[in-house]
């Protein structure tokens, strides 16, 4: 007998359909994108980080984790250095929305009635939700149906008292923190053999336009990368940012989609 993973790539398909025919719980899709993050993180950031969020809300509301997307959108500027940088691989608009309108018309139309997009890179959220409000228009889905789709990025949960720990001395803003205190803070709790401190870059956080300019004019992304410096990351903020975050994400499913306590230890 296999334990009991959460990962849709690890079941077998039996398995998978009889957990389809009897579960309540959601199919996860973690977002990320390859996209540098300066000297001390690792370009599959996005991603990791996604995945593992959506690993343990899985965990907590009977829910399996479907294969993550590891590409995303293209970088902008503003919100993550530019896609003009190297590492930086990406897709355009319209391969992102075919690839979630894809992916979201397969999996409701086997059965599955409640998928949750987990998305970890900010500039992929508007065609995230085209792809299902298309693929949803594919299946004639409308207001009422049991089968429904919910979309996040998983920041947006970090709660008030989780950001006056986190950043004492001010919160920066989320679009500015590419490769900041958040994503290193996770980083250096989920996977800190990916993590190099001693190659980060101290410097003040990136001043940018309140124009987008194309083509990028590169020198308005500071050399590291980054759009604000990580100083003041450890793992013990990466924890109680993942614990919050998690634990608020998981409560949140569970109560959109009616589903009653899940033991964390049982998983699927
Ligand atoms: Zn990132
Ligand atoms: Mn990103």
């Amino acid at each position: 007998m296999i334990d009991s993973t959460v990962q849709m790539s690890e079941l077998d398909a039996h398995t998978f359909r009889d957990w389809s025919a009897r579960a309540s719980g959601p199919v996860l899709v973690p977002v990320g994108a390859l996209e540098q993050h300066g000297p001390h993180l690792p370009m599959g950031t996005d991603a990791i980080l996604s995945t593992a969020i959506a690993t343990s809300v899985a965990q907590r509301t009977g829910g399996l984790v479907a294969q993550p997307f590891t590409y995303g959108y293209k970088s902008q500027q503003k919100s993550g250095g530019g896609n003009h940088l190297p590492g930086t691989t990406s897709l355009d608009a319209a391969t992102l929305i075919g690839l979630t309108r894809s992916v979201t018309v397969s999996l409701l139309r086997q059965g599955i009635r409640r998928v949750v997009f987990v998305n970890g890179h900010y500039e992929n959220y508007q065609f995230l939700y085209e792809g299902i409000d298309l693929a949803l228009d594919d299946l004639g889905i409308g207001s009422g149906d049991e089968r429904s789709v919910l979309l996040l990025s998983y920041w947006d949960y970090v709660s008030g008292d989780t950001l006056g720990l986190v950043y004492p001395d001010g919160f920066p803003g989320w679009a500015i923190e590419h490769g900041g205190v958040l994503e290193t803070s996770l980083m250096l709790h989920l996977k800190p053999s990916l993590v190099d401190l001693e190659r980060a870059v101290q410097h003040a956080a990136a001043s940018l336009p309140r124009f987008d300019r194309l083509p990028v004019v590169p020198d308005r992304t500071p050399a590291s990368g980054c759009l604000s410096a990580p100083a003041g990351s450890d793992p013990d903020k990466g924890r109680l940012l993942f614990d919050q975050v998690v634990e608020d994400l998981a409560a949140d499913i569970r109560s959109e989609f009616g589903l009653g306590a899940v033991n964390p230890a049982r998983g699927a």
